[in-house]
């Protein structure tokens, strides 16, 4: 709910605070148990600091609220925290940089059960069987060490340790983005299969505009820090309205050669989140850009019910 997240920026003689990235600015979306919601946007535009931020990783926030079950995380104390950490969770895009290379993944994927005590010592070996079974790993492996497996497996990997937690809530940022085509199927389907199991809710970041398609119920599209577009599904897909949405959505590969492309080119590079543009943030690249723009801060308004759409074309 208006979540920010700023980063200060240092710098002078005596290493002051000269500035700030505005990485999150402002963003507010609602996410149900069970659903996916995917966030896509280029490189830098605050995707997977809105993912962190959500999930009080990054220190504190700048301004505005995250619910989980209508809790704020950010009035917990730590102890409370940690009781919260294992119903949120996270799986990242290198699965080889976030696993121990000197822990057999048995231990791996039950490091954190044993910490949090979730399942009696007499059970835990079973536990850590069926986890590995749900996530499409030989239980006989457990004893093996990361380098033995492959990158599809690495991923199911940490998967089952995210899982092994019995989350609600799991942040996938960018979790097939460094694996073969043909991988990067199964890891979804994976990801849909326990979702339907464990009544699981995703956050979905990827900058695959069709992966995302795929996965995802609702849709956010981010801009230097803005959520300026999110939706259903479908309805961004069928008929996205941001001009930003627009032109991001024109880009995707369409199978048949002959039909129109229409394909929207942007101009300029996208500005420096620590020096964004005054008014709408991309007004300087936007085709429709008018006077006002340049100056007034469009709010998120829902133009039809459930779509909700950060620009001043759609003012009434
Ligand atoms: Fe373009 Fe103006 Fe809409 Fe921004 S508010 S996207 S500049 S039309
Ligand atoms: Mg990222």
């Amino acid at each position: 709910n208006h979540l920010k997240k700023y980063f200060p920026i240092k710098g002078g003689m005596v290493s002051h605070t000269v500035g700030h990235v505005k990485a999150v600015d402002g963003v507010t979306f609602n996410l149900k148990r069970g659903a996916t919601m995917g966030l896509v946007g280029e490189s830098g535009c605050g995707k997977s600091t809105t993912g962190r931020t959500i999930l009080r990783l990054s220190g504190d926030k700048t301004d505005g609220q995250v619910l989980f079950n209508g809790q704020e995380v950010y009035d917990l104390s730590s102890k409370e925290m940690r009781a919260l950490r294992p119903k949120m969770q996270i799986i990242f895009q290198d699965p080889f940089s976030s696993l121990s290379p000197r822990l057999p993944v048995g231990e791996i994927i039950g490091e954190a059960v044993r910490e949090h005590k979730l399942v009696p010592k007499a059970e835990f070996n079973d536990y850590i069987d069926q986890v590995m079974d749900n996530c499409g790993l030989q239980p006989f492996h457990k004893d093996r060490y990361p380098h033995e497996f492959s990158g599809g497996q690495r991923q199911r990997i940490c998967i089952a340790r995210a899982l092994a937690l019995n989350p609600e809530f799991i942040v996938c940022d960018e979790p097939v983005s460094a694996l073969d085509v043909s991988i990067q199927a199964q890891i979804i389907n994976l990801l849909k299969e326990l979702q339907e199991k464990y009544h699981l809710t995703y956050l979905f970041i990827s900058h695959d505009l069709s992966v995302v398609e795929h996965i995802s119920d609702h849709v956010g599209v981010m801009y230097l820090g803005n959520l300026v577009e999110y939706g259903e599904t479908e309805d961004i897909f069928r008929e996205p309205l941001h001009p930003y949405t627009k032109a991001l959505f024109s880009a995707i590969p369409i199978p048949d050669p002959k039909a129109k492309m229409n394909r929207i080119v942007l101009e300029g590079s996208i500005p420096s989140p620590a020096n964004p543009p005054a008014g709408c943030k991309f007004h300087t690249r936007c085709q429709y850009c008018m006077e006002r723009c340049k100056s007034e801060v469009p709010v998120q308004k829902e133009v039809e019910p459930g779509h909700f759409v950060r620009c001043h074309l759609y003012d009434k």
